[in-house]
């Protein structure tokens, strides 16, 4: 069925994905070889993932490997902030430091009554000749005032879902990935790619 990379090193996203290309000779970044940081610079979603992705699928043809390359880039977006953390999501409050950002956000939404605020997930799946496509998903939910459970990470804990009525921190992973930005931009990938 040929070869996949995902263009990750996140371990979460490496056991997701690779469940889901199971009839696929699925390789990682560290699988290819692939060390380098990929600097995130795009101003959306969408141009982030291309960015991965294009980046991957270059290094794969320079190493004669022949591989369909899958990128994703999420990020929470807060319409009182006008969308911030949004691409900045995983540097917000300091570098990859959660604890830090989920302060940071509490703090910039004292006070605030539209407390809306969205999940957003962008994969690109780009074919060894450079053609892609991209498929996008959105969970809806509102900022709490405080944090609420301890499972998940990031801003689970202080994003109430509209589907669910509880945090993402207050439900099973399960429960979370039935409804997440991130199953949503896979079912619209599989709209798009027979996988
Ligand atoms: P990336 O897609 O791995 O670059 O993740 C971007 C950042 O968005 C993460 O570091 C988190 O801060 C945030 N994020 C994305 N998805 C989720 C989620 O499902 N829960 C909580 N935070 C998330």
């Amino acid at each position: 069925m040929g070869k996949i990379v995902l263009a990750s090193n996140n371990k979460h996203k490496v056991d997701e994905f690779r469940k889901l290309f199971g009839k696929y000779e699925f390789l990682t970044l560290k699988d290819i070889g692939f060390f380098e940081d990929i600097a995130e610079i795009g101003m959306t979603f969408e141009e982030n993932s291309l960015i991965k992705a294009q980046t991957v699928s270059d290094f794969c043809k320079k190493k004669g490997i022949v591989a369909t390359v899958v990128a994703d880039d999420s990020g929470l977006c807060v319409n009182a902030l006008n969308g911030a953390p949004g691409v900045y999501s995983a540097r917000y409050g300091g570098d990859h430091d959660v604890d830090a950002a989920r302060k940071l956000l509490l703090k910039e939404m004292e006070g605030k009554k539209d407390r809306s605020a969205y999940f957003q997930c962008v994969i690109v799946k780009m074919s060894p000749d450079g053609n892609y496509v991209c498929a996008d998903g959105k969970c809806f939910g509102k900022i709490t005032d405080k944090p609420y459970g301890d499972a998940g990470f990031a801003f689970d804990p202080i994003f109430l879902s509209d589907d669910l009525n509880k945090t993402f921190a207050q439900v099973s992973m399960e429960e979370k990935n039935a409804v997440s930005h991130r199953a949503r931009a896979l079912e619209d990938l599989r709209t798009k790619w027979d996988f």
